[in-house]
């Protein structure tokens, strides 16, 4: 979310001169009222959090732009690298709101990180680094579907209880619900959702049957290996170890060297020669077993924090290696 929020401001420097709609989302009256202003004021070139409320739907542009032939363009903003058929829907609702409102929207667009972009030395080149993409006839392909879709929602709303839909992997598409806890607190800690890689359809086919916990899955239901293995752990209460994994380290050491290094991924790109999202480590540490006599690491494993992250890996990695002992 506020790498969301960090690229949605940046996006505002592509449109010099736009003016921002300052109230927040609790203000959304006064919001609207002062995007009413601004439209009506030819000189702004641009609205960022313009405000809009039609029959109950309530919407903020990321930017609205004034074309010259009195026609506005609906700009949507995101930090992907891509064009996602969610961002379509949110442009389209959006383009329905601003429509009845008496707006005429010429073109949408769709405004994203350029994966490919690098950053020179001078800092970031906005224009360069995002990506521009026209997708008014998408937008258009979907306005037919937005009036049955808000009047069920409106419908949806209107009930006195909430749906009885269960929480499974729909929960997560295409983004996380909040309602998640509140939707799951009454689940068994070994609920099957947790079962790693389980297919949609077997999730259903055990829900469908009221299987909740792992215990109560039924001996001849079809798991694969890692599955079962987690619900033999979950049942014994023991961690699992493979027979094979004592066979398969002993050629591996000692001595040997364990390195863990941790890497972070900034959208806005923070150094020159990087790009978006490109991973850069920042900090390790190497962990020597030197003997077989010594069950623990006999040294104190070095940890160490960069004082300005490394944007070369191959490079970070071959200053790493060289601290491993010639034996291993
Ligand atoms: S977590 Fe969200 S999407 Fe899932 S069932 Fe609850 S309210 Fe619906």
């Amino acid at each position: 979310m506020a790498v969301g929020t960090d690229v949605g401001i940046a996006a505002r420097l592509l449109v010099p001169d736009g003016v921002l709609i300052e109230e927040g989302p609790h203000e959304h009256a006064q919001a609207v009222e002062r995007t009413r202003e601004l439209i009506a004021n030819p000189d702004i070139p641009a609205i960022f959090e313009a405000a809009f409320d039609f029959d109950r739907v309530r919407i903020r542009v990321d930017i609205l732009e004034r074309l010259r032939n009195g026609c506005w363009r609906l700009v949507e903003v995101k930090s992907s690298t891509r064009v996602k058929p969610e961002h379509l829907h949110d442009l389209a609702i959006q383009a329905y709101v601003i429509a009845r409102c008496g707006l005429v929207v010429d073109q949408a667009q769709l405004v994203h990180v350029n994966r490919s972009y690098v950053r020179g030395c001078s800092g970031i080149d906005w224009q360069a680094y995002f990506e521009r993409e026209d997708v008014t006839g998408e937008v258009c392909d979907l306005s037919s579907s937005v009036p049955p879709h808000v009047a069920e929602m409106h419908a949806t709303l209107a009930e006195p209880t909430p749906p009885e839909i269960r929480p499974d992997g729909h929960c997560f598409s295409p983004y996380p619900c909040e309602f998640w806890p509140r939707c799951t607190a009454e689940k068994p800690s070994d609920w099957i959702i947790y079962l790693p890689r389980l297919r949609a359809s077997a999730f259903a086919e055990l829900d469908a049957n009221g299987i909740e916990s792992m215990r109560d899955i039924p001996p001849d239901f079809p798991l694969t290996p890692g599955q079962q293995r987690v619900v033999e752990a979950v049942v014994s209460g023991r961690e699992s170890i493979a027979n094979e994994l004592r066979e398969a380290l002993v050629p591996l050491g000692p001595p040997a060297s364990y390195l863990d290094f941790e890497t972070f991924s900034p959208a806005l790109p923070l150094y020159a020669g990087t790009s978006p999202y490109q991973r850069i480590p920042f900090q390790w540490s190497m962990h020597r077993h030197l003997s077989a006599s010594t069950r623990r690491c006999p040294t104190r494993p070095s940890r160490r924090t960069s004082a300005r992250p490394s944007t070369n890996g191959r490079a970070a990695a071959a200053s790493w290696c060289v601290l491993i002992p010639p034996t291993v």
